[in-house]
């Protein structure tokens, strides 16, 4: 068959791999990047079902309007003021399925062949691939512990010129590193961002999975000409299997987004959303938000635990404050591909980070996810993964 030219740069084989080979049975992985399937609230979203089909079933069951139940939009709005002092309204905000479509649409939004993206990195290889697609050029911008290096952007941006159109971030206990930007980096960014026509794609997946008691602003706050597209998701808080999740732009992008939204798929699940609305006004996510983030930050303990008595000393990691993942960088001369075939052999997975690099891999990191296995099975994956990694560093 003759496919567009574009399939020879889209599939990453070693990340696909490595995702099915966590499915095996009797795996200890660390590798999937989703919450823990024992947190879902199945009789809570099964009596919201219920509730919906017997009072709206008719219009459950229906196309819902492009831009989303109202009623969903209204308390997203609101929720997203409550916690973080952003100001949408419900118009700026529009449902999607899955942050996932948000990301995909801004590409076909924002990106011509050629154009260039500024990718944070390393960086979410679902955003990689979804940007690719529009046959953009992705250019790495180095980050450090408080977030993107302004120096290295300015840089990109110097050399790039007007071919840069997008910048796309996670500035929350970032997928793949846990790290989080420091408010003054999120501040010094925007300060200096706000001097160039460039839209800001901040994909807040994680933004509420926080360990502490205060969440962050984010970069949206900090916003003065209504440039940035801010991307939210109930997958990482609640489930990722009702694919609800929302994106607020100021008018004159939502105008486009609502184009696009509607030539992708008309609108996204009219009974999934009003689900999530009727769970929102009945029961109290933040009280669960608050449980799960506990469950997430006993297993950070446990597996930070057993990495500090059982890894050597040259193996460098930073302790998340919130989301799902441990980032580990060994020294430079290793490989983590082949630390990693030696951990399938004994039955324990994660991923290599050079996965994670959209451009100028770098293969002595790897990405730990804490969120999905017992704290039993971290405590024993991780002493085989101490081992290994001690083994494979002596030679
Ligand atoms: N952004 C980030 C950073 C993610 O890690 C993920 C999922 N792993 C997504 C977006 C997509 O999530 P969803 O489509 O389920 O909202």
């Amino acid at each position: 068959m003759n496919f567009a030219g574009r399939m020879d740069f889209l599939q990453d084989k070693e990340l696909l791999n490595a995702m099915e080979l966590t499915e095996t049975e009797d795996m200890i992985s660390f590798s999937a990047g989703f919450p823990s399937p024992e947190t879902y609230p199945v009789e809570d979203i099964k009596e919201s079902f219920i509730k919906v089909l017997e009072n709206e079933g008719k219009e459950a069951l229906s196309y819902c309007s492009t831009s989303g139940y109202g009623t969903l939009r209204e308390i997203i709005a609101k929720r997203m003021q409550d916690k973080f002092g952003l100001q949408y309204d419900k118009s700026e905000v529009i449902i999607t399925s899955g942050s996932q479509q948000a990301l995909d649409m801004s590409g076909m939004l924002f990106i011509d062949k050629g154009d260039v993206i500024l990718f944070e990195t390393p960086s979410y290889l679902g955003a990689v691939n979804a940007l690719k697609a529009y046959e953009a050029e992705l250019v790495a911008v180095p980050t450090d512990h408080d977030g993107i290096q302004i120096d290295a952007l300015k840089e990109a941006l110097d050399r790039y010129g007007s071919r840069v159109k997008l910048i796309y971030v996670i500035p929350d206990f970032q997928n793949p590193t846990g790290r989080s930007w420091s408010p003054e980096r999120r501040k010094e960014f925007m300060d200096f961002i706000g001097d160039y026509d460039i839209a800001v794609l901040e994909d807040a997946a994680y933004s509420e999975l926080s360990f502490e008691e205060q969440l962050e602003k984010p970069l949206s706050y900090y916003d003065k000409k209504g440039q940035v597209v801010y991307v939210g998701t109930f997958s990482k808080t609640f489930c990722p299997g009702l694919r609800v999740a929302w994106l607020c732009a100021r008018h004159e992008i939502m105008e486009k987004y609502l184009i696009l939204k509607n030539a992708a798929d008309l609108s996204s699940s009219a009974i999934a959303q009003r689900q999530m609305a009727y769970y929102l006004q009945h029961h109290d996510l933040d009280a669960h938000i608050k449980k799960i983030s506990k469950l997430y930050q006993e297993r950070r303990d446990t597996m930070m635990k057993v990495i500090a008595q059982e890894f050597p000393k040259e193996a460098h990691y930073v302790v998340p404050k919130g989301g799902l993942f441990i980032w580990m960088e060994l020294p430079e001369n290793k490989d983590a591909r082949e630390l990693l075939k030696r951990a399938y052999a004994e039955k324990v997975a994660f991923i290599p980070g050079g996965s994670f690099y959209p451009s100028g891999v770098k293969n002595n990191e790897m990405r730990l996810n804490f969120s999905n296995m017992s704290e039993e099975e971290i405590r024993k994956g991780m002493r085989i993964l101490g081992r290994l990694t001690r083994e494979y560093l002596l030679e």
